[in-house]
């Protein structure tokens, strides 16, 4: 799982923190407009429904985001609003151009499980493509292997989470409209640009 400072012992209420880089940084891969509302409007909507849930629920409100996004113990609203925050986080920190971490040897994890950067590449985008409706394709480790997972709206699949990309249309709709693929492509750019 990809951390910023602190997330380990994060907890509620939470706050949506600096992005870390600027909105018109992707640019022309991913578009100012799209990277604004996509941070300021539709993630802090998930931190601030997840206080709203947590508000209601004082035996949760010590538990780290990833616990409660998966934890049986949860109401359905604080499980689907942390994954909401869980995947978001994943999603931009991925693209942080700045990004300087041990998961740059990720590239050569990648290369020996599924043979070259191309068929990566080939197996992650048809899962991304294959999101029926609202989604994320994921790269995550699970019993020490990589592998290319699908999640349908803010579902957190079990596994370290390594990659993801979100493929719900607010993600591209304002640049790309109906085009996932040609999004999928730009979001590739930004992608290999900081891991290949
Ligand atoms: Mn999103």
């Amino acid at each position: 799982m990809l951390l910023r400072g602190g997330d380990a012992v994060e907890h509620y209420p939470f706050v949506n923190l600096p992005l870390g880089y600027g909105f018109d940084a992707l640019e022309p891969y991913i578009d100012e407009a799209t990277m604004r509302v996509h941070y300021e409007g539709h993630l802090a909507n998930y931190i601030s429904s997840l206080n709203s849930a947590l508000e209601k629920c004082p035996a949760l409100q010590n538990l780290p985001l990833c616990t409660l996004a998966s934890s049986p113990r949860a109401p359905e609203a604080v499980r689907r609003s942390a994954g909401g925050v869980l995947n978001h986080r994943l999603y931009f920190d991925c693209m942080n151009p700045y990004r300087k971490e041990p998961e740059l040897s990720l590239a050569g994890d990648i290369r020996r499980q599924f043979g070259s950067a191309e068929r990566f590449w080939s197996e992650f985008v048809s899962a991304a493509m294959s999101v029926f409706g609202s989604g994320y394709a994921f790269l995550i480790r699970r019993n020490g292997s990589l592998c290319v997972v699908t999640a349908a709206n803010q579902t957190v699949p079990p596994g370290e989470l390594l990659l993801c990309v979100d493929v719900w249309e607010h993600a591209y709709y304002l640049k790309h409209q109906n085009r996932r693929a040609d999004y999928i492509a730009a979001w590739r750019t930004v992608i290999e640009k900081n891991f290949f």
